[in-house]
């Protein structure tokens, strides 16, 4: 028999969708996958049944339908403060995971180096390989979440470019903007192209704010910032993504994403235009959502006497489970769902380093659904060997 492709090899299919898997399989409740089991606003179920009624059944152009890259171009203008060309700055594409695909091959080729925090979005990983990219970590402290600039340096020698997930998935981190004014100044010294993932921009916590790294001075012209929809109007299941950048890259970034996936769907494109022209009282009203949901899983977890982390931004805790006894994390979460009956991530399909002693939770649930999880999560104590 012929050998399939060898790059494969290096990777695992996706451990966050497979844990998801696992809880189908169980009945676990699913704190693992991060995605609402909620409705997205009843505005945009209305404008999907008014575009299931309409014409666009068919291809819309390949970087993204007009109105909809005018719609979000105007968002986007707001929210970055960068006076966006719809025409010129936007490619739109499958979810933010083609998006950052798409991005990687835009700027490196194979055998060049790119730079990733540990821990990182597993997706980057597979992004790397895919791309015949070679990734250099720079570790973020465990305690501070911090990173130092001289170890940042020293991987960008020689790197091609630089991927950064703010606010972070997983551990909740959002950048400063002078931990980004670091990464922009590395970037500049090194020559890097800088890849973001900002798909929670609008899940920060205050005091915290975000910052998008395209905006620091002299970075627009070799950014390329990836978003999506699927967390901001709770629509995962849309795969409505976007590479925003300079024209001389959206030039390339078009090219790759058509050949991979021609375009998104027309129909959720033309719906989601409705999403993309809320007032900024959506955005205040899905901030204090999530503050009220983390808060939930943070007291009940508190309550529960079990040691998390605090995220900053995003929908993810890390849970401390050091004190059961378990070498392997994988192994504690197919335990956790089998027989607490709560779905959870292993911490190290995050990290480069080997750690074994996180998992992770998310919050973006019902409030029913997250009652349940922690009342299940009482009996965690029972996996202790
Ligand atoms: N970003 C989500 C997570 O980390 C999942 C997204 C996905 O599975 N495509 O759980």
């Amino acid at each position: 028999m012929p050998q399939p492709s060898a790059r494969t090899a290096g990777f695992t299919d996706s451990v966050i969708r497979r844990m998801t898997r696992v809880c189908l399989e169980t009945g676990a409740v699913n704190l693992s996958q991060g995605f609402p089991d909620f409705d997205p606003p009843a505005a945009l179920i209305e404008t999907l049944k008014q575009a299931a009624g309409g014409t666009e059944h068919h291809y819309a152009i390949t970087w993204g339908a007009q109105t909809f890259r005018e719609a979000l171009a105007a968002k986007q203008s707001r929210f970055m403060g960068i006076d966006l060309d719809p025409e010129q700055h936007i490619v739109v594409t499958c979810g933010s995971t083609e998006a950052m695909m798409a991005a990687m091959m835009t700027v490196v080729d194979p055998g060049d180096k790119v730079v990733v925090f540990s821990p990182f979005y597993e997706n980057y990983g597979a992004d790397a390989i895919l791309s015949g990219a070679e990734p250099v970590y720079v570790p973020l402290d465990p305690h501070t979440d911090q990173f130092d600039p001289d170890q940042l340096d020293k991987a960008a020698r020689g790197a091609k470019a630089i991927i950064v997930c703010n606010p972070s998935n997983p551990t909740g981190k959002v950048f400063t903007p002078q931990e980004l004014q670091t990464i922009a100044q590395v970037a500049h010294r090194h020559d890097l192209f800088a890849i973001t993932d900002e798909v929670y921009e609008h899940i920060v916590f205050p005091p915290h704010r975000h910052t998008y790294l395209a905006t620091l001075p002299g970075m627009w012209d070799r950014t390329l910032t990836c978003g999506s929809l699927s967390k901001t109007y709770s629509i995962t299941g849309w795969r409505l993504g976007y590479v925003i950048a300079p024209r001389h890259l959206t030039e390339i970034t078009r090219k790759v994403h058509d050949f991979l996936t021609v375009g998104a769907p027309a129909p959720l494109q033309e719906a989601a235009v409705t999403a993309l022209r809320f007032p900024p009282a959506y955005y205040q009203q899905l901030l204090a959502t999530y503050n009220a949901k983390r808060d939930l899983l943070l007291d009940g977890l508190d309550r529960l006497g079990i040691t998390h982390n605090t995220p900053q931004g995003a929908y993810y805790v890390l849970v401390d489970i050091s004190g059961y006894g378990y070498q392997d994390d994988l192994e504690f979460c197919e335990d956790l769902a089998a027989k607490v009956g709560v779905g959870a991530v292993p911490g190290s399909s995050f990290f480069r380093e080997p750690v074994n002693h996180l998992i992770r939770l998310h919050f973006a649930k019902r409030d029913e659904t997250l009652h349940a999880a922690l009342e299940r999560l009482a009996d965690m104590p029972t996996l202790r060997r």
